[in-house]
């Protein structure tokens, strides 16, 4: 399994065991060193990564995610490493907005809002996730469509910002993080639409080929995850067992990002949630992890084997990417 707890000997010999600087404001000799590669990769930055939290009033939710904000904020005392410079949520803030009417929605997000102000106190960058989206599922939410606040709005509203979708450099690497909900039918697959696929393509052209870049996405762009869940069925012609994995599992449009990322191979890393499973695929030159769930499965237990837990995704100057899957503590409410 990767749910490797081993502190990499460069983690160590960069400083991961050693460094006297605060975890929040020690990124800036990094940002020197990421201009000058060294023969030991130096950490530029490191991001807590924290998906799928479901949080809501039930199954002890709220406690569970305060105590997994406190386990990472106190990571240098617990574990003996340097805590993050970021914390970053992979999407599915929420238990779920997409089939949920506005009072259980306005609950949910209202519960985020206070526990993130009471217990955090480092900088959040959001990933928007499938069922932080109101309202898809018309009849369930009591939606019409035409609400102000319909569809990504709502989310967007709460994570500050214009748009699903954003980029931003930090320590010597550029930051994207990504929109994978599109909508189909009354609920979604994962895909960017036309729009935000030329402001990704622009984007990721933009940046310095020297720029290492790593994507976040909510669905997975590229995993092997769904075929834990997937059961082989007959093909039509021949009756030869296929496996169906559906465009809600993983991304539908994985051949435009490959063409993308085989023009722009200072893409390293694309980081996902959503599957509540821990993995990691190296392919053509690029690591794709997926990072289990801060709710495991879905506050009721661990999920397939994966315990709650969050990741650590350390970003070195030589472009490599390394995680480690770390379990904050947390067992089911009984
Ligand atoms: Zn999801």
């Amino acid at each position: 399994m990767p749910r490797s707890s081993r502190i990499p000997r460069r983690n160590i010999l960069s400083g991961g065991l050693l460094a006297g600087t605060s975890a929040i404001f020690g990124s800036l000799p990094a940002v020197q060193a990421a201009q000058r590669p060294s023969a030991v990769p130096t950490r530029c930055l490191r991001i807590a990564h924290l998906t799928d939290i479901h949080l809501q009033p039930e199954l002890a939710a709220a406690k569970g995610l305060i105590t997994c904000f406190e386990h990472v904020q106190s990571l240098p005392q617990r574990l003996g490493c340097e805590g993050p410079n970021i914390i970053l949520t992979g999407g599915d803030t929420i238990m779920d907005a997409m089939a949920a009417d506005v009072a259980r929605t306005k609950l949910q997000w209202e519960l985020w809002r206070k526990i993130k102000a009471d217990h955090c106190g480092i900088e959040i960058q959001s990933v928007v996730g499938n069922h932080d989206v109101w309202g898809w599922t018309k009849t369930a939410a009591g939606a019409t469509g035409d609400e102000p606040f319909y569809g990504k709005r709502w989310v967007c509203d709460e994570f500050g910002r214009d748009m699903p979708y954003k980029s931003f450099d930090r320590a010597g690497w550029h930051i994207v993080i990504l929109d994978s909900i599109f909508p189909f039918e009354e609920t979604y697959i994962g895909k960017l639409d036309d729009a935000q696929w030329d402001w990704l393509e622009r984007d990721v052209a933009a940046v310095p080929p020297a720029t290492p870049t790593i994507l976040f996405s909510h669905i997975p762009i590229l995993s092997s995850t769904p075929f834990t869940t997937v059961k082989p069925t007959a093909s039509h012609a021949t009756d030869k067992p296929v496996y169906g994995v559906e465009g809600s599992y993983v991304h539908v449009d994985i051949a435009r990002f490959h063409a993308l990322f085989s023009k722009h191979p200072n893409v390293k890393a694309c980081v996902s949630g959503h599957m509540h499973l821990v993995e990691q695929i190296d392919f053509a030159g690029v690591r794709y992890l997926c990072n289990g769930a801060v709710s495991a499965g879905w506050w009721k237990g661990k999920h397939k084997g994966t315990d709650f837990g969050y990741a650590l995704v350390d970003l070195f100057d030589d472009g490599s990417v390394e995680r480690r899957y770390i379990s904050y503590g947390w067992t089911a409410a009984t």
